[in-house]
């Protein structure tokens, strides 16, 4: 089969052939058709985040495709069904985690030791083929296309857990910060839940885009958020901390802020002088919540109420792809096709 292969840190993504999986005991076998290319694939293929220790070296955490193969004990999956597969696809079932807190989250890939997950301690979607444990996988809406569904599996999963997360409440205010992979989708989520919702971007050009995107207001950072009355939640959805930080500013009063993207570098920081205590605020984390939460934002986008922006390249220009996600280039998100 055709696989985007990373040979090494920092080395360019060569599409060449490697051998087929075969589906093992409670996998699934995928012929992907779309794997949309996360953020996290390009750090982790500059080694921001640990190299996989695969061999061929496969990333990619978000493919949609047909099932083509069951492997034994598999009731659950048939062959055609559609399905897109996740991050986290297994877990230990043994540790103290895994006794606390079961089930396929993105809480297990940092607490459990035997986490398993897709395109990084297992092989990954930037392939023709992927084998996956069939319990990780969801069946897609029959209305939403491979292409569309790709960038739910993470961005918009991430997103969608991310307004969960905050659990806003009627006549609240959600600000979206970073209008990106994550955040052009988090931005629909809210205005299709009803919310009062307002997009921060330091990037002029994605202020009209914000709007059509369904923002109520677009403001540039913290201080303009605050002048145009501040908000209850705060979805952190870029990859600046800093500029996490500076949107505190806007946080009102019992506000949450919930970082669900991840800056390899920076800090968020609460100086002396920020009241935080006397204000009641909460910073809360938020990832993959679990896959019946990636149902519902499977079934909005599936209606039409959330819309994934993709940009679709064939797999031969991988490297040139993770080249325009690295410099942001792309809008919203970069799906391959394989
Ligand atoms: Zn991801
Ligand atoms: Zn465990």
């Amino acid at each position: 089969m055709r696989a985007a292969v990373v040979d090494a840190v920092n080395a360019p993504w060569r599409v060449r052939e490697v051998d087929t999986p075969r589906p093992g005991p409670g996998e699934v076998l995928i012929r992907v058709h779309a794997s949309g290319v996360c953020h996290n694939d390009v750090l982790v293929s500059r080694g921001v985040f640990p190299f996989p220790q695969l061999d061929p070296v496969v990333i990619g955490h978000e493919p949609a495709g047909e099932v083509v193969e069951v492997g034994a004990g598999v009731t659950t999956r048939q062959v055609g069904d559609r399905v897109g597969a996740t991050w986290v696809q297994g877990t230990c079932g043994r540790c103290e985690h895994c006794r606390r807190d079961p089930g396929l989250t993105g809480r297990a890939a940092t607490s459990c030791p035997g986490v398993r997950m897709t395109g990084l301690n297992a092989p990954g979607g930037h392939a023709e083929y992927v084998a996956v444990s069939a319990a990780s996988t969801v069946l897609l809406p029959e209305a939403l296309g491979y292409e569309a569904a790709a960038p739910m599996l993470c961005a918009g999963y991430t997103a969608w857990s991310a307004l969960r997360t905050a659990n806003p409440r009627p006549h609240e205010r959600v600000a979206v910060l970073g209008i990106g992979g994550l955040g052009h989708l988090a931005v629909q989520f809210s205005r299709a839940c009803g919310f009062d919702t307002v997009a921060v971007t330091r990037t002029p050009d994605k202020h009209e885009l914000a709007r059509k995107l369904g923002a109520d207001e677009v403001v540039g950072d913290g201080a303009a958020l605050r002048a145009a009355g501040g908000a209850d939640v705060i979805l952190v959805t870029g990859t600046s901390y800093a500029a996490a930080t500076d949107a505190l500013a806007g946080l009102r009063p019992r506000g949450r802020m919930v970082l669900a993207g991840i800056d390899p570098g920076g800090t968020l920081a609460i100086g002396p002088t920020f009241p935080i205590w006397s204000r009641g605020q909460q910073i809360l984390g938020a990832t993959h919540l679990g896959l019946d939460r990636l149902g519902e934002a499977l079934d909005l986008a599936a209606g039409g109420a959330v819309t994934p922006m993709v940009e679709t390249f064939d797999a031969d220009r991988a490297d040139e792809v993770v080249r325009r996600v690295e410099r942001n280039e792309v809008r919203f998100r970069a799906v391959l096709r394989f």
